[in-house]
């Protein structure tokens, strides 16, 4: 077996990964179709030229173009059964799927029905595929804390399988403060909080994030590599970052993938974990992101493996299903080498 091909089937955990960011061009087809968009787009020829990745402007262009075209709660379902079936081909065992719920409840469509959708989604690719999935709910900063708190009564009305909140969006002109409220009653809700950070705003924001959000995990966290003491930081208070090498270098956060602070946050102590954030329209997948940090950042295998290793640790699965995993990826582990 190729060092490549051990990497693929290398078992992995996805901590980062949007549903609306895993359409793939066809899945876009069917969503213009059967929501009557009016768009010049007839064949997945016509989109796979549209997906083709241009700039970060680009990409928001096709991620809200994505979402006009949600105009039911079900299509929710199809939409996660697939990205899990492309998480699953790269042999990804768990996912924490992001979920930007105002982008949808804003436009009129129904939360409760929408998470049904979500979870027939789920249930479905673990019937088919055998990977399992929770749902981790986006309050996106553009919309403000006073939405952030609407959305987390949402959620105390309907809960299932809903095990976190975030904050994603845009960053600049966005500090992280105002959420603190939100992210003391989500706590005292009983979920668990992660912040995008760092990515596309400076240190400043990752501080003040630390200060007032106090997450379990940082999302990005590009930034952070400027500033030895914020990474010093981190690593005391055992906060472990979820890095999207690919989309780091697709949004400008990082210029290549040579500069990527993924072995400085390591060597300061930090656990990672490795995912693909908005796979199809950045060009990536679950296996990409582990072959180029071994192409382009001299990962080894074993190195790879601690990264699924700590990503299973980082969840937030149950104390009993890491235990599983954990055997299982040792297992599988064992017979690749
Ligand atoms: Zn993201």
């Amino acid at each position: 077996m190729s060092v490549e091909e051990t990497i693929k089937a290398l078992p992995k955990l996805e901590q980062h990964v949007h549903i609306v960011g895993s359409t793939k061009p066809e899945t876009l087809l069917w969503l213009i179709e059967d929501s009557g968009a009016d768009l010049p787009y007839e064949s997945v020829e016509d989109l796979e030229q549209f997906y083709r990745y241009k700039d970060f402007p680009h990409f928001l262009n096709i991620y809200s173009t994505v979402n006009c075209t949600i105009t039911k709660e079900s299509h929710y379902e199809r939409l996660t059964y697939e990205m899990m079936q492309s998480q699953a081909g790269c042999n990804v065992k768990h996912v924490e799927a992001i979920y930007s719920a105002w982008d949808h409840v804003g436009r009129g469509l129904d939360f409760s029905l929408m998470v049904d959708s979500i979870n027939r989604g789920i249930r479905k690719a673990t019937r088919d595929f055998g990977v399992t999935c929770t749902i981790r709910i986006d309050l996106v900063r553009n919309y403000g804390p006073e939405v952030g708190m609407k959305v987390l009564d949402l959620i105390e009305e309907k809960s299932d399988n809903i095990i976190a909140i975030d904050t994603g969006g845009s960053e600049e002109g966005f500090p992280p403060a105002p959420y603190k409220e939100c992210y003391d009653r989500a706590r005292e809700m009983g979920l668990h909080v992660v912040a995008h950070q760092g990515e596309g705003a400076g240190t400043d924001y990752i501080w003040e994030c630390l200060e007032y959000l106090n997450p379990e995990r940082i999302g990005h966290a590009v930034a952070a590599g400027e500033d030895t003491e914020l990474m010093k930081t981190i690593a005391a208070k055992g906060i472990p970052i979820e890095c999207c090498p690919v989309s780091n270098i697709r949004t400008g956060a990082v210029k290549d993938l040579s500069r990527h602070p993924i072995r400085s946050f390591m060597d300061h102590g930090i656990k990672v974990s490795v995912n693909s954030d908005d796979p199809p329209m950045f060009g990536t997948t679950m296996n990409n992101e582990y072959i180029q940090l071994h192409q382009k950042l001299g990962f080894t295998i074993e190195e790879l493996f601690k990264i699924s290793l700590d990503a299973v640790e980082t969840s937030f699965l149950c104390v009993e299903e890491k235990e599983r995993l954990l055997k299982q990826f040792q297992m599988e582990y064992a017979r690749l080498i």
